[in-house]
């Protein structure tokens, strides 16, 4: 087996701090909810807080919508419904594309505002996120006077008014997910961000606003579970689409069974990380890296099941571990940081506790020596050897910065421990073999499969799932399907 030089890592990189500056963001100190085309009152005058992670600080009070205050945007969504799903493609796309470049020009304030509420590191958020909410806009602007090449010989109609429920893992890009291509369609919407990331999506409410779109086409309400329920419950929403985890997602679906809703559900998911032994090892080290901990692990689709072929594991192990010494963990508006804050004190009880389970089963731990800053929300890079099939930490979506990994010999084996989970989101297959890598993608039951890659996203490219990682695409013409009906 090939042996590593290991005085080649001794020499560790050593970074000055190089914080981004906040000068150019303006937050205001509370938040109201946009229905109707105007900023307005929550009907029981309250709000709560939303924090930075790194730092346990309040940012904003944001209000609490109440289920008068979902009717009242249902409301308003239903009376736009008419004038905006009869305006012709062209001049919706006009306000879907000046939506996309409103974000464009505010681009570093949206990404600083991202890192500040949800602890993602900026360099993420500026080069992944925001880029990739605007892109969203566009293409799928590009696609609203176009619909009847989309569905050829067919007509497709709006839906009618979509009730769009979001989580906190990446609380711009999946507002513009849900947005676009709703909007494309000639559909109205009610969203609402998630409880702890709440301020992106409002600041993209001020942007819609400037857009000049007409009123009631896109409500924005912020609130917990509860004001979610209300739009799913809501009899006068004709759409749900959803994203988080499996267990709301089940409730979901259950609480609109038997209802003329549709439903798409983007839910949870154990990808499998699939490495051979003729892969491009150096290469497959930065895809488990980015597999894995790319935003804290907090990803649906994160590679947390990590398979290597038993005559490179030694190898790959190591290498890893070695790379896993020089990532930086700390203040997410830090340009160097690798790995942000964990979103909520909530998440870091669930990811402790999982570990404290990986150890309880026996799984042997490896976290690399990482200073935190005082206070926020840190977890270390972690990974698990000595792990099978029936632990929980390889069966049971973790959403933190924990890898699970196993080795294989064949790629029979490897297909069966792949696809034994109940989810079905993503895998990455890493191989020089084309023939391979087509072979794998076949049997995977995954609605992503990565080769030589992973945690890729593009506008133009469905993304959903199987099995209990819920069912309907996002992205790319697919996208588009869940928002029309057929006459
Ligand atoms: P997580 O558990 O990972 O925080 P959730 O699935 O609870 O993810 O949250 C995703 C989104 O679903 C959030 O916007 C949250 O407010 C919302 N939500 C939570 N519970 C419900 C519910 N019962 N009905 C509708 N939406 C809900």
């Amino acid at each position: 087996m090939t042996k590593i030089n290991k005085n080649i890592f001794k020499a560790a990189w050593s970074y000055d701090e190089a914080p981004e500056s906040t000068e150019h963001v303006q937050i205001k100190k509370q938040y109201d909810l946009y229905i109707d085309g105007k900023f307005v009152k929550p009907s029981k005058g309250k709000y709560f807080a939303t924090f930075n992670p790194s730092d346990h600080k309040e940012i904003a009070k944001v209000a609490e919508a109440t289920k008068e205050d979902v009717d009242k945007a249902v409301k308003a969504a239903n009376r736009a419904f008419k004038g905006w799903s009869e305006l012709s493609g062209k001049e919706r796309g006009k306000y879907i594309f000046r939506i996309a470049r409103l974000i464009q020009e505010r681009a570093r304030e949206f990404s600083v505002i991202e890192s500040l509420d949800g602890g993602k590191p900026i360099r993420e958020s500026r080069d992944i996120d925001i880029p990739l909410a605007a892109n969203h806009f566009f293409y799928y602007a590009g696609w609203a006077d176009k619909l009847e090449y989309a569905f050829p010989n067919r007509k497709p109609k709006p839906v009618g008014v979509a009730g769009q429920i979001i989580p906190w893992n990446f609380p711009l890009l999946m507002a513009a997910w849900k947005l676009a291509p709703a909007l494309a369609t000639g559909n109205t919407v009610v969203l609402k961000p998630a409880e702890t990331t709440p301020l992106t999506a409002l600041k993209l409410a001020e942007i819609i606003h400037e857009s000049g779109i007409p009123k009631g086409v896109v409500n924005i309400i912020t609130g917990a579970g509860e004001t979610g329920a209300a739009i799913v419950n809501h009899p006068n929403v004709d759409k749900i689409a959803f994203t988080g985890s499996t267990g709301v997602g089940k409730y979901i679906q259950k609480a609109t069974a038997g209802t003329n809703k549709k439903l798409t559900l983007e839910l949870g998911g154990k990808g499998a990380n699939i490495i051979f032994e003729d892969a491009a090892i150096d290469q497959a080290v930065e895809g488990i890296v980015n597999a894995i901990f790319f935003n804290q692990g907090h990803v649906c689709c994160a590679g947390s099941r990590l398979f290597v072929q038993e005559s490179v594991a030694d190898l790959v192990i190591e290498k890893l571990k070695r790379r896993m010494e020089t990532l930086i963990v700390g203040n997410p508006l830090d340009k160097n940081t690798d790995i942000g804050a964990i979103n909520s004190k909530k998440q870091l009880q669930t990811i402790e506790n999982y570990i404290k389970i990986g150890l309880n089963e026996g799984g042997e731990i490896y976290q690399p020596n990482c200073k935190f800053p005082k206070n926020g929300n840190w977890c270390a890079p972690t990974l698990f050897i000595n792990v099978s099939q029936s632990h929980r930490i390889v069966q049971e979506e973790i959403f933190g910065p924990v890898l699970a990994i196993q080795t294989f010999r064949t790629i029979d084996e490897v297909v069966e421990k792949a696809n034994n989970t109940p989810f079905g989101l993503s895998a990455g297959v890493w191989t020089e073999k084309g023939s391979k890598i087509f072979h794998m993608t076949q049997k995977l039951n995954a609605g992503i499969v990565w080769a030589n890659t992973f945690n890729k996203f593009d506008a133009t490219s469905p993304f959903g799932g199987y099995k209990e990682s819920g069912f309907g695409r996002e992205g790319g013409l697919h996208g588009l399907k869940p928002y029309v009906k057929f006459e």
